[in-house]
């Protein structure tokens, strides 16, 4: 980037380079090489931004957006200028970034400042961080990320790209791009990484691994989703009495294995959960023995996959940054349990009152950063009011009992309608959540949950067959 390209922008002799920020601005910020050399490419005939850089601004300006600068200049209110260290990749022009927007609105910025790279959205953080601006004034250069945020994702959406907006986006507040890409990277990666920095400022590494223990159960929710609707069919010629029984599980089971899709916990080593559902579309299964006096052997197999497959598709929304910042009671002064628990808790079966982007709850239940014992009382009550309203026993759908035909059923009350939003089953580390009932709850949600998300595709007439229970 060539920084002459800025108007007001003013290189000098001596390598000096002057940017008036504002024009009668009474302090001056000046940024020194950094004391390593950096590389410069001696092919690249147009110098790069000079080695040190004036930022002309106002003292006023700098008191109000930062308490790193109210120290500063509130010790020494004489004080003209004062001097940082340019630490490259990115610096200056991430300095640049923040006066700008801070005085003048993000809208001044030049083409020049424009996020190109991801990169340029770390360092705009770090700086940020280390001037005080950020996060309290982030909002002040939203808008410049979200334009950073496009352009990445117009290049198209990868394991990479999302390893590397997912953190900016929780840090600046995009609830939409990031609840897509922490889906995104539940589903798509398979690895222990769900972060990459590509700034130098390596201490946000440590901020970013937020997202780690999140992500890490999340998917260890839609794998255990995928092995226990898998594991149907075999629990079903488990109980059956046929001869043939242990033939038809077995060649099942070497259906399954010919794609490289079980056991589930060796798949999950060697492919993200997305390309494990993507590849059983193609199983295919004819049991040698459809006739047998048990019926067991006549199962769907192809139906009983193809709704393992959708329900761990449905499994996960994403991350919720307002269920994470609603439930980090740290960050609420003054507030009772009470009211801490009131504010966290599903209204009318929704998981997602007051969040920007709807999710079921599933995103609830891993975006907590409250203490797990709050949300386990929270979970425990809502169980309660729900068999109160006798929703799992007197429903729609009875236990283990086939789903009543829709013509036949009562009109679903309101509440019963508002959960028909994507809910989550038990997974393997929400803790407090494995017994039966849990499981008995989270079944009957699911299905409601189903009907919702296919946007009422499913004819009446087949909806049993969205239901394992129904299917022999
Ligand atoms: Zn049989
Ligand atoms: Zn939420």
């Amino acid at each position: 980037m060539d920084v002459s390209a800025c108007a007001p922008a003013t290189p000098v002799a001596g390598g000096l380079l002057q940017i008036t920020v504002v024009a009668d601005g009474d302090f001056v910020i000046q940024l020194t090489p950094a004391a390593k050399a950096i590389t410069e490419k001696t092919t690249n005939a147009t110098p790069k931004r000079a080695r040190v850089v004036q930022f002309r601004v106002s003292r006023n300006v700098l008191i109000k957006s930062s308490s790193f600068f109210q120290t500063i200049l509130g010790n020494r209110p004489n004080l003209a200028n004062v001097t940082f260290e340019n630490k490259g990749n990115g610096f200056g022009y991430a300095l640049e970034i923040w006066l700008r927007a801070l005085h003048n609105g993000v809208h001044t910025l030049p083409n020049n400042l424009k996020a190109t790279h991801i990169e340029r959205a770390w360092v705009a953080i770090g700086v940020g961080e280390q001037f005080g601006f950020a996060p309290h004034q982030i909002d002040k250069i939203k808008p410049w990320f979200l334009e950073c945020y496009q352009i990445a994702l117009n290049g198209g959406l990868s394991p990479f790209v999302a390893c590397c907006l997912a953190f900016p986006c929780n840090v600046f507040d995009h609830a939409e791009g990031f609840m897509k890409l922490t889906k995104y990277l539940a589903y798509h990666t398979n690895g222990t990484i769900f972060t990459h920095n590509p700034s130098s400022f390596q201490a946000l590494n440590q901020d970013a691994r937020i997202l780690d223990g999140p992500l890490t159960t999340a998917r260890a929710h839609i794998q255990s989703i995928l092995d226990k609707e898998l594991n149907f069919a075999l629990d079903k010629l488990h109980q059956a009495t046929c001869s043939c029984r242990k033939e038809t599980a077995f060649d099942y089971e070497d259906a399954l294995r010919a794609l490289d899709c079980w056991p589930i916990d060796r798949a999950v080593q060697k492919y993200p959960l997305a390309e494990i559902i993507d590849e059983l579309d193609k199983f295919e299964f004819t049991p040698k023995n459809i006739n047998c006096e048990s019926g067991a052997c006549a199962h769907d197999f192809k139906n009983s996959v193809n709704i393992a497959m959708r329900k761990a598709k449905f499994a996960f929304d994403g991350l919720c940054l307002d269920c994470m910042e609603r439930s980090g009671i740290d960050h609420v002064e003054g507030q009772t349990r009470q009211a801490f628990v009131a504010k966290n808790s599903p209204f009318k079966g929704c998981w997602d009152i007051d969040c920007r982007y709807g999710h079921g709850r599933a995103s609830w239940y891993y975006s907590w950063m409250g203490p797990s014992s709050v949300r386990r009382d929270i979970l425990i009550k809502y169980r309660e009011e729900k068999k109160a309203l006798g929703i799992t026993k007197g429903g729609r759908r009875t236990r283990r009992g086939g789903r009543v035909a829709k013509d036949n059923a009562a009109p679903a009350p309101a509440r019963l309608i508002s959960m028909s939003i994507k809910t989550q089953g038990s997974g393997n580390n929400n803790g407090g959540l494995e017994n039966d009932d849990r499981d008995a709850d989270d079944d009957d949600e699911f299905f409601d949950a189903e009907d919702a998300s296919l946007g009422g595709l499913i004819a009446t007439d087949n909806a049993d067959m969205l239901d394992h229970d129904a299917v022999n």
